[in-house]
């Protein structure tokens, strides 16, 4: 296997400070997190908000330091490499295109910044590329001539994808890409990352909170809860037999779906994950429907499975 992106031990601690004379206190948001993902695969990663997936996408993309461990992109350690050698390897699609693309420039001067960035490309293959790159997603060259706020939702996530792509990257991270569009342009942003990624042979790191939308892209999928991976499985049998309680739970909310709603309800009472408060032992134990004695004060061990690992008592 030659993994894309390796990541080691990772961990990610805030200081942060509630009121004016409050003493700081630490918020692991990312607490040892490792996985590797195989060249042109997906791995899908999910769990709900305030679980640590964006602080994960952060770092790997190196728009922030880890606090601890390191993430290997292409068998190269990403904090070595400056940022024009890591913007050629690895490239974001966020969720709400409208923020993250300027309203002031036109499309196509948008999908050139990255080039634009890299320095010493002249102007006649910029434009080749970012023609190219409009291509791919399915623009065209008028579109190209526009602003975002001319185009529908879908079509600037397009932008943001032709310009993620412009510089041929390896390994595409997408956070909650098709978060903020309608269902029925949610599947046809889907389709057309699948496409892209089979054409150029691309890597993704796919987060979302949303199980049935990682369903149809990864190859396996990563469950996060407070920061840690608990349960990591091909994607097949995560789905068909999931081995964590809160996957369990997290599938379930999947089955009686509540259209609209951005966090999905898990059915297990009203305590909410609270990065500032990690409970001891298994730190699922307050909301889980299988707990029992020593989850409350023993951690769990991963265990590995057939098909990937799980962190809970009941394992093996
Ligand atoms: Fe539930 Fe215990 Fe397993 Fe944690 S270790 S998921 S509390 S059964
Ligand atoms: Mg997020």
């Amino acid at each position: 296997m030659n993994p894309a992106i390796e990541v080691r031990g990772l961990r990610r601690v805030f200081r942060v400070r509630q009121g004016l004379f409050a003493r700081p206190r630490e918020v692991v948001a990312v607490d040892g997190v490792s996985f590797a993902v195989p060249a042109g695969s997906v791995l899908g990663v999910v769990g709900e908000s305030g679980c640590g997936k964006s602080t994960l996408a952060r770092m790997i993309l190196g728009l922030m330091p880890p606090s601890e461990g390191e993430v290997l992109v292409d068998g190269q350690r990403l904090d070595t490499m400056d940022r024009r050698a890591r913007a050629r390897l690895i490239q974001p699609v966020f969720q709400d295109p409208f923020s993250s693309l300027n309203p002031r420039r036109r499309v196509r001067d948008i999908v050139a910044q990255p080039l634009a960035a890299q320095g010493d490309i002249p102007r006649a293959a910029m434009q080749r590329r970012v023609a190219e790159a409009l291509e791919r997603v399915g623009l065209s060259a008028e579109q190209g001539g526009r602003f975002p706020s001319q185009l529908s939702g879908g079509q600037r996530q397009r932008v943001a994808i032709a310009r993620a792509l412009v510089l041929r990257p390896r390994i595409v991270i997408c956070d909650e890409p098709t978060s903020a569009l309608d269902v029925s342009v949610q599947a046809q942003i889907l389709n057309l990352l699948a496409e892209l990624r089979r054409d150029l042979g691309l890597t993704y790191l796919f987060i979302s909170h949303n199980l049935a939308v990682v369903e149809h892209v990864a190859s396996e999928v990563a469950v996060m809860y407070l920061g840690r991976i608990v349960e990591r499985q091909e994607s097949e049998a995560l789905f068909r037999d999931p081995q964590h309680p809160y996957t369990r739970a997290l599938l379930d909310s999947v089955l009686t779906p509540e259209p609209g709603l951005g966090v999905p309800d898990v059915g297990l009472g009203d305590i909410m994950p609270d990065p500032a408060n990690v409970p001891p032992g298994c730190r699922f134990h307050p909301r889980c429907p299988k707990a029992f004695a020593p989850c409350a004060t023993q951690a769990p061990r991963l265990t590995a499975l057939p098909t990937g690992q799980v962190e809970c008592h009941l394992a093996g």
